[in-house]
């Protein structure tokens, strides 16, 4: 360890307790975060697991140091979910290409919404199928071991045969019998299982179907395999930490946890499995299937929820006022709070003295965060109490507690260099003096970037004119229907 005196503990959904985190191997920290199924964009609640592990990610870095620190998030880019779509959205394309199509725009969209929602980029985003080899080669395993089985095509994983000295350790991390989860899973029935929970490893594909060829049909994996043999090869056999949405723990975690240690003839797969609680929208959890979501890019883009767009800075701070663990109400209150704490914590770096400009930038780099902030960050996260130290150093009167409330904002991902200096400019913007006619010749090009359903230009020239805190308002005229589009400046 370099920099914090407190340890990292971690509460461990297997354990069902908090412990003390103590890496495999310090100089190759090894978390993996099961990520998005692309077929459609990102809600607000997809968001959260995202940014939950960004700010774990970014906590290990300052830890053990930033070239110590190996993050992967998968990228699903073979479900069925996305077979559906993309013949929905692009019936005149050959199903292929469709789902190349939809698939490349989804994943481009999520990049960039977790973007500005401020996180990093992961160390490595696998994409499934790039690895269908590495899958099939973990399935002749699993069966060469006893532990799966073919059945008309499909491969299917014996869950009893998971077991130790006969107790059956399948339901370990759900902490459940398979009575239990028998009752309560929606399993699928189907005459060539030997158990109903015998889940799928591989299954055939329909001429017109993806499928790749495999020594049992040509097919396509099920969900669960592609984790184990992605995480497997760039991560080990056994890594530190597992994470993912609460909804992920049982059954998807559960089943890569037995084919991993089946496999690999391992006792555990990760150290510790993390789970974030689900951000929920009166009370109710946010989900396609229900219909009650907002996407990233309409919170970001739109002004569909609330009557105003979100910044993303504003959405992570929404995200990160409570702990990970309990569920989030997501409501216009909650945006409208972090709205006025972010605006609090900005003014008070300034009011404090410090100035974001080119000749600072090098001295202000190296302002570290709050110690006493990382100790809470390092209690599993504990956001109660790196509120309160954020609110202490905010309600200083010292030069001193602007630094270490930038340096602690800084590690959370919350604010950059940039983004103050950009706020900073704005704030000194006297608006009475603004020169209109560039903005307005950038509203012209980007009306007839829009016309020309040029959406990369169109954005770009909306993302400048915001860098230099102009707003643009997008709208109709009344009568003739054609696009308008006014301007504010953003104070
Ligand atoms: P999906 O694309 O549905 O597989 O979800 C991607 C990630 O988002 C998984 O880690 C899910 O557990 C997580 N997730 C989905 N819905 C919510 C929600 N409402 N709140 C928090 N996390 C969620
Ligand atoms: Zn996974």
């Amino acid at each position: 360890m370099t920099s914090s005196n407190s340890p990292i503990q971690l509460y461990n959904t297997m354990s069902k307790s908090k412990q003390v985190f103590t890496p495999l191997d310090e100089k190759n920290v090894r978390m993996y975060v099961c990520g998005p199924t692309v077929y459609d964009h990102a809600h607000i609640g997809n968001a959260r697991p995202a940014i939950v592990f960004d700010v774990l990610f970014r906590l290990l870095r300052h830890v053990y140091g930033e070239n110590h620190v190996t993050y992967l998030r998968n990228i699903t880019d073979v479900d069925d979910k996305i077979n559906a779509r993309a013949a929905r959205d692009f019936p005149n394309l050959s199903l292929n290409e469709a789902i190349k199509k939809l698939t490349k725009t989804t994943e481009q969209q999520y990049q960039s919404d977790m973007s500005e929602l401020g996180c990093l980029e992961p160390s490595g985003q696998p994409r499934a199928t790039d690895h269908i080899a590495e899958m099939v080669t973990m399935i002749e395993e699993l069966i060469a071991k006893g532990h799966a089985y073919e059945a008309e095509g499909h491969v299917l994983f014996a869950v009893k045969s998971y077991k130790q000295d006969d107790e059956v350790k399948y339901g370990r991390l759900a902490r459940r019998s398979l009575d239990d989860m028998i009752a309560g899973a929606r399993v699928e029935v189907a005459p060539y299982k030997r158990d109903p929970m015998d889940f799928v490893l591989w299954k055939p594909s329909d001429a017109g179907l993806p499928g790749w060829d495999s020594p049992w049909s040509k097919g396509r994996p099920g969900w669960h395999i592609e984790c184990s043999a992605m995480s497997k090869k760039y991560l080990g056999e056994v890594f530190d930490i597992h994470g993912g949405g609460i909804d992920l723990s049982f059954p998807h975690h559960e089943n890569e946890l037995a084919q991993s240690c089946c496999a690999n003839g391992t006792e555990e797969m990760a150290q510790i499995w993390m789970h974030n609680g689900f951000l929920q929208i009166n009370g109710e959890k946010m989900s396609k299937s229900e219909g009650n979501f907002f996407t990233v890019d309409e919170l970001l883009h739109t002004e569909k929820f609330g009557g105003q767009q979100w910044p993303g800075d504003v959405l992570r701070v929404a995200m990160l006022m409570k702990s990970y663990r309990e569920p989030i109400d997501f409501s216009l209150g909650k945006l409208e709070e972090a709205t006025k704490i972010l605006a609090r914590w900005k003014k008070s770096m300034a009011d404090l003295g410090l100035s974001f400009t080119e000749e600072t930038r090098e001295e202000y780099a190296g302002f570290g965060p709050c110690s006493k902030m990382v100790a809470a960050l390092s209690n599993d996260m504990n956001m109660a109490g790196v509120l309160a130290e954020l609110h202490r150093h905010s309600k200083g009167d010292r030069l001193h507690n602007a630094r270490r409330l930038f340096g602690s904002l800084k590690l959370l991902g919350v604010v950059t260099f940039d983004s103050m200096r950009a706020w900073e400019k704005i704030q000194n913007t006297d608006t009475t003096n603004i020169d209109t006619a560039p903005i307005e010749m950038a509203i012209t090009s980007r009306l007839t970037a829009l016309t020309e359903k040029n959406w990369a230009e169109a954005d770009k020239i909306r993302d400048e004119l915001a860098a230099e805190g102009i707003k643009l308002i997008d709208g109709k005229d009344p009568e003739t229907g054609a696009r308008t589009t006014t301007w504010e400046v953003v104070k």
